[in-house]
């Protein structure tokens, strides 16, 4: 038998360059064909392989039989009154991911998803009260930014509107770590995105041996969701604390940033009214960040139907702030974007199945 003609064509956003021109070469042309191909789909968002005129015929046909440029396809684009943009994402079999812009007057974010749900199950974000399906695919993740970058009239060499990405949509990303690393690596690269390796970050719960696996495979920077300077009431806000509690959390910290000039963790604190926004609170995260120094960004927490916290007052995280501040730290407030359409931070809550029983979900947390 012919090899690949009955296998169903390979989607080229699955591939990152290494990953294309070893698909090349596997079936026989040469590397290089993968360097053409790339800049064909970022910089060109070109998805008709007849249209590639750098490409010979022979390799044109061949390549519309045994490839796809295919991302998620876009079932809704919201508009906020403040220039946010929320995109949902169809991911197949009725689930829905989501993807948001958010412009700044000298930068434009993408806060990208990584699973459809999370099995984190933390108690203040809408995502994991929604449950867990499944990982995204390598296309899944990086197509959300090839569609953000098609709507958005980005340009590689002229209009940049996407200058920074955040893995800080729906998921865990080190949970996905096969899919993921070839996105970022896409994220990076001249041939596509581009983007300068500080300019993308990667957010985690705090899967301790996955911050050393993306260590040493990657160079982006990293952020960790800590919300709590203990570990008593952080296993409350983010259970997976109970496998890695605070101490080996910071440990990873430092090893991550031990080696990477300029590029501190930041420490993401969503603030919570009552729950772990107090003067006292803020002296403990003052000892211990001391330990493990890094930029602090107070989140003001979001809320979502079903939830029964409420954000600290203004005047609140202003003192929880100049307290980290008069210790020395770099500590930022993010101001809540895209609020008048649910695109805020642990608003994002897609369109999707739960898979997993309450049960399995605590199984899933236990044997992570
Ligand atoms: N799973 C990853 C990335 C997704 S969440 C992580 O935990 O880091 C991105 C950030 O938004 C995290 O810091 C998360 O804790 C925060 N967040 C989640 N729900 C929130 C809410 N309701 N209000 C404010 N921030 C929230």
């Amino acid at each position: 038998m012919a090899t690949s003609t009955a296998t169903t064509p390979t989607n080229l956003l699955d591939l990152d360059r290494e990953g294309m021109r070893q698909w090349f070469v596997a079936h026989g042309h040469s590397a290089f064909r993968a360097d053409q191909v790339l800049k064909w789909i970022y910089h060109q968002q070109q998805t008709d392989f007849d249209a590639m005129s750098n490409l010979g015929k022979p390799l044109r046909e061949w390549l519309q039989q045994h490839a796809v440029i295919r991302a998620p396809a876009i079932l809704s684009e919201q508009h906020s009154s403040d220039g946010t943009v929320k995109w949902l994402f169809d991911v197949g079999t009725g689930n829905a991911i989501e993807t948001v812009y958010i412009p700044e007057p000298n930068r434009g974010t993408l806060c990208v998803s990584s699973q459809v749900g999370c099995a984190l199950n933390c108690s203040f974000c809408a995502t994991g009260a929604q449950g867990f399906n499944r990982n995204l695919a390598t296309a899944e993740i990086i197509g959300q930014v090839w569609q953000a970058a098609r709507r958005l009239g980005h340009q590689r060499n002229g209009a940049r509107r996407i200058t920074n990405i955040v893995m800080m949509g729906m998921g865990e990303p080190l949970l996905n770590m096969p899919a993921l690393l070839p996105a970022l690596r896409l994220m990076c690269e001249d041939l596509a995105f581009g983007l300068a390796a500080r300019r993308v970050t990667v957010s985690t719960a705090g899967l301790v041996p996955a911050i050393d696996e993306l260590s040493s495979a990657v160079d982006v920077s990293l952020a960790v969701s800590l919300h709590a300077a203990e570990d008593k009431l952080r296993n409350e806000l983010v259970p997976l604390n109970r496998k890695y509690p605070i101490e080996q959390l910071l440990a990873a910290c430092a090893r991550y940033s031990k080696g990477r000039i300029k590029r501190s963790v930041t420490y993401e604190y969503t603030m919570i009214d009552g729950v772990n926004d107090q003067p006292a609170q803020a002296r403990k995260l003052v000892r211990l960040l001391q330990q493990v120094p890094g930029k602090v960004n107070l989140i003001p927490f979001n809320p979502f139907p079903g939830s029964s916290y409420r954000c600290s007052p203004e005047p609140v995280i202003a003192a929880f702030q100049q307290q980290l501040m008069t210790a020395g730290f770099v500590a930022t407030v993010r101001r809540t974007r895209g609020q008048d359409i649910d695109a805020a931070c642990g608003q994002l809550a897609g369109d999707f199945m739960d898979r997993t029983t309450r049960r399995e979900r605590i199984r899933l947390q236990v044997a992570l």
